[in-house]
C-alpha cells in the first residue's frame, strides 16, 4: 500500500525542529507531502515563495518528500489527495492538547483520516518559529534554530 502523509504548518520560517520530525518520518511513508497553509486572514514573516523554496532546498536529496500550498481546511485537501495520513509534531503538553481536539475534528470530519504523532527529540523541544521570528525582528543570529539551507537574511 502507498502510505502518504501530509505534515501541514506556515513553516514561517522552517525550523531545526519542523526538520527533524520530517526526516525522522521518511522510513514511515512512502511519501510526505510538506503542505504550507494559506490563511488570508495571518499575516506572514516570511513571504510564501521564500518559505517554500527553503523547504524545497532543505529535501531535495529525499525524493519522497514534496512541497506544495493550499488554502481551506486540511481535511479537505487530504480528501482531494486522496491521503489518511496527517504528520504532526508533539512537543509540550500544550501541543497535545491542541493536536488532539484539531486531530478529533478532522478524525470526525473525515472517518479515514489518522493523525501520526512523533515525540519531538529533547533539544528541539523548545524550539519554535514565533520565537525564531522574534529573534530576527530583533536583530538577533536565529541561525542555529533554523536548517542549515535556510538562509535568513
Ligand atoms: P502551525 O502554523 O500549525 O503552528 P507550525 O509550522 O508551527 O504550524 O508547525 C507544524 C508542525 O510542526 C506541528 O505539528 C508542530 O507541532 C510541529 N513542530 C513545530 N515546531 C516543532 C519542533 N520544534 N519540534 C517538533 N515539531 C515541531
Amino acid at each position: 500500500m502507498n502510505k502518504v502523509a501530509l505534515f501541514p504548518g506556515s513553516f514561517d520560517p522552517i525550523t531545526k525542529g519542523h526538520e527533524s520530525i520530517i526526516l525522522r518520518a521518511i522510513p514511515l511513508f512512502d511519501r510526505i507531502i510538506v503542505a504550507i497553509g494559506v490563511n488570508v486572514e495571518k499575516n506572514y514573516f516570511f513571504p510564501l515563495e521564500k518559505r517554500m523554496n527553503w523547504i524545497r532546498k532543505v529535501f531535495k536529496e529525499y525524493p519522497s518528500i514534496e512541497v506544495i500550498t493550499y488554502e481551506g481546511l486540511t481535511v479537505d485537501l487530504c480528501k482531494s489527495l486522496d491521503v489518511r495520513y496527517i504528520l504532526r509534531g508533539l512537543r509540550t503538553s500544550a501541543d497535545f492538547e491542541f493536536e488532539r481536539s484539531i486531530g478529533q475534528m478532522n478524525k470526525m470530519m473525515l472517518p479515514g483520516l489518522e493523525t501520526v504523532f512523533l515525540l519531538t527529540t529533547p533539544e528541539h523541544t523548545a524550539l519554535n518559529s514565533s520565537i525564531v521570528r522574534d529573534i530576527i525582528r530583533n536583530g538577533g543570529d536565529a541561525s542555529q534554530f533554523v536548517p542549515d539551507q535556510v538562509d535568513l537574511i
